[in-house]
């Protein structure tokens, strides 16, 4: 163990250790299966330097969707959503930057009401964005283990679902991570919407839907793994997937038909 003083930023993954504490010298997040160390070493910055060379865009999808991400691409690249609704908005995923630019846009559009995970892959500077719109942050219960910097507004869930508000709900599906989980919107298209983090990697043909363990390290789920996956997943209405990894990596209308497909691919190579 190395003490590392300054606001410590992971530059691989984004995700930011507590300040003036005590943190690993290699990054856990990264340190995992799931992840990996970059070759040139592990790397850190932080929120000033950050800001000075980064910037954070937002794209409308809808009226009631924009996404968000740092620009140039910063860590694994995440896409953030920002979900606006009657009953309050919600930030689904975060990422490494909290701007001034960034504030005064969601602060405009009413702020949030809360901002949930799915999964430790998109942690980042989640308190910092709790505290400015001074609202909780839901976790799956199953992925405690990854939370490094369990502020007070970090408020763990359990079970199948989350109800919200309005026509939002979270569902557990597990898989990539054990409380790995989705977004669902229902009322933004015919059978809803869901935003799926990593639970779901939608590919750049636009054409499959993959399930792993490491999307980067190319590791396969366990057999039983992946059929948790699938009992759960294959359950739930949907006709849009909104993925988390790069701008485009959308599923609009025939979201289900090609999760079908994919999963009757995964069915045969597991022997199902
Ligand atoms: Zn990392
Ligand atoms: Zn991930």
């Amino acid at each position: 163990m190395t003490t590392i003083t300054r606001n410590s930023i992971c530059t691989t993954c984004g995700t930011k250790f507590p300040h003036n504490e005590r943190v690993p010298a290699l990054c856990p997040i990264c340190n995992d299966d799931r992840q990996f160390i970059s070759l040139q070493g592990q790397s850190w910055t932080n929120s000033e330097d950050l800001e000075k060379s980064h910037a954070v865009r937002i794209r409308k999808i809808s009226e009631r969707l924009h996404y968000l991400t740092v620009r140039p691409a910063f860590a694994i690249g995440q896409r953030a959503f920002l979900v606006l609704s009657a009953g309050g908005n919600i930030l689904w995923d975060c990422i490494p930057l909290l701007d001034d630019a960034t504030k005064e846009f969601i602060h405009a559009k009413g702020g949030l009401k809360a901002i949930a995970f799915s999964h430790p892959h998109f942690y980042s500077n989640m308190n910092e964005w709790a505290s400015e719109f001074n609202c909780p942050i839901y976790i799956h219960q199953n992925d405690k283990p990854w939370i490094y910097n369990h502020g007070p507004s970090v408020k763990l869930w359990s079970g199948d679902e989350k109800p919200l508000w309005g026509d939002l709900k979270l569902v557990h599906v597990g898989g990539h991570f054990p409380g790995s989980s989705m977004l669902h919107i229902a009322s933004v298209s015919r059978d809803g919407a869901m935003l799926c983090g990593d639970s779901l990697y939608i590919s750049r043909s636009l054409r499959h839907t993959a399930v792993m363990f490491s999307y980067p390290n190319n590791i396969a789920l366990l057999k039983d793994d992946f059929i948790a996956f699938y009992e759960k997943c294959s359950k739930l209405k949907f006709d849009t997937l909104y993925g988390a990894t790069f701008e485009g990596q959308d599923l609009e209308g025939n979201a289900y038909e090609i999760f079908s497909r994919s999963m009757e691919r995964y069915k045969g190579v597991y022997g199902l």
